[in-house]
């Protein structure tokens, strides 16, 4: 998609390309996180830029056990919490530490492509189960891919590339059928990321075999500084075990230890998130326009993803179509699930709405209006 991108700016011109492919922050970090970094830069502390423990400061570890504290009523200190690189470092991490060669890691289709890659890094084996028709979890499928290899469940809510988010119902279910040694691993970069006043449910207050990866990437738009943490429930048996392994492989993986000054800015402003009002308001434009042209767009709860259906079923035939007008998406496939596209919200809103002449023009082109 990256290279099509570029030969389509080039043939014409960039302001004729509407990429809707990247999950990449198009705001600003909030005002709270870039006063947080002029402080830390200027106080200058000793040592603020030196190795550490390889679980991260213990001083920012504390505070946000303190808030995982307050959150899910549960007894979190700052031992259970290990600072990341991002949360595709905590996910590596926790893998690292749990896997042998062919044990199985559930994801539930359709799934962010990488996690193969984080599963297949740890010798793993990628089990892919199938979402119901509002892509929530199928607790009876999962139950059922369950084997005596299943090392973990893969969660993500918000959802990439779907929107969906799971209401605690669906989390207690999941807590009713995870049993040692199956961990829960709930990847939440888009928690913050919910629209129409949505709470979500607490993880590890409902799941009690869960470990969470956490990420401040799109919080507070500062994806590129890579930094996370991984939160392990001070409710496994194996908890002790497991915060050795994952602090361990933290830094044989070579990340070593998440980012420094990052550490130190986020743990000063931990709960700063950016203004969620811009991602609904495209939500909502790009969707509306969809739905009143004739496609099937759900509105996501949560994520920067609208995940519509394709007018035909070869979903990489119509993104084809797509690119005719200019139109960069992904499609479904490259999630598990063909018949389907996805389109980021992070494009800017005058992208969007230049580009809705060229969906109607493209459905035209599929054969398909209503
Ligand atoms: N998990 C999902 C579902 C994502 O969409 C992403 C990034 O887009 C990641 C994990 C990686 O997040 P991070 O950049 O915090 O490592």
């Amino acid at each position: 998609m990256f290279e099509i991108g570029i030969q389509l700016r080039q043939e014409r011109g960039p302001e004729n390309v509407f990429d809707y492919t990247l999950g990449n922050p198009d705001v600003e970090p909030p005002a709270a996180v870039i006063e947080a970094l002029r402080r830390v830069v200027a106080e200058n502390r000793p040592r603020s830029h030196g190795y550490m423990p390889n679980a991260g400061f213990p001083e920012v570890r504390q505070t946000i056990a303190r808030r995982l504290a307050e959150r899910t009523g549960l007894p979190f200190t700052d031992a259970d919490v290990i600072m990341t690189v991002g949360a595709a470092g905590a996910i590596n991490t926790v893998l690292k530490s749990i896997l042998d060669p062919g044990d199985e890691v559930i994801v539930l289709n359709p799934y962010f492509p990488e996690y193969r890659f984080y599963i297949e890094n740890h010798s793993g084996r990628v089990v892919p189960v199938e979402t119901d028709e509002r892509f929530q979890p199928d607790v009876g499928r999962i139950a059922a891919a369950i084997t005596p290899r299943t090392k973990a469940i893969l969660l993500n809510s918000p959802n990439n590339p779907t929107g969906a988010a799971y209401p605690a119902e669906v989390l207690r279910e999941l807590n009713a059928i995870v049993r040692e040694p199956v961990i829960v691993i709930s990847d939440e970069p888009y928690r913050p990321l919910t629209y129409d006043g949505l709470q979500l449910p607490e993880t590890q207050t409902l799941i009690e075999r869960s470990v969470v990866a956490w990420s401040w990437s799109k919080a507070m738009a500062i994806a590129g500084e890579r930094v996370g943490y991984l939160a392990i429930s001070p409710r496994l048996a194996e908890a002790a075990d497991l915060r050795n392994g994952c602090t361990f492989a933290n830094r044989t993986l070579g990340y070593v230890n998440a980012p420094a000054i990052w550490q130190l800015v986020v743990a000063q402003a931990p709960d700063a998130t950016v203004d969620v009002g811009a991602y609904q308001a495209k939500r909502d434009l790009l969707c509306d326009a969809l739905n009143a042209m004739g496609y099937q767009a759900p509105r996501p709860q949560g994520s920067y993803y609208v995940f519509p259906k394709t007018p035909i079923a070869d979903d990489v035939a119509f993104i084809r179509i797509l690119q005719r007008e200019g139109i960069l998406a992904v499609p479904g496939a490259g999630f598990g699930r063909g018949g389907y596209m996805r389109l980021s919200i992070t494009i800017p809103r005058s992208d969007m709405e230049r580009s809705l002449p060229g969906f109607e023009r493209a459905l035209r082109a599929a054969g398909k209006r209503r």
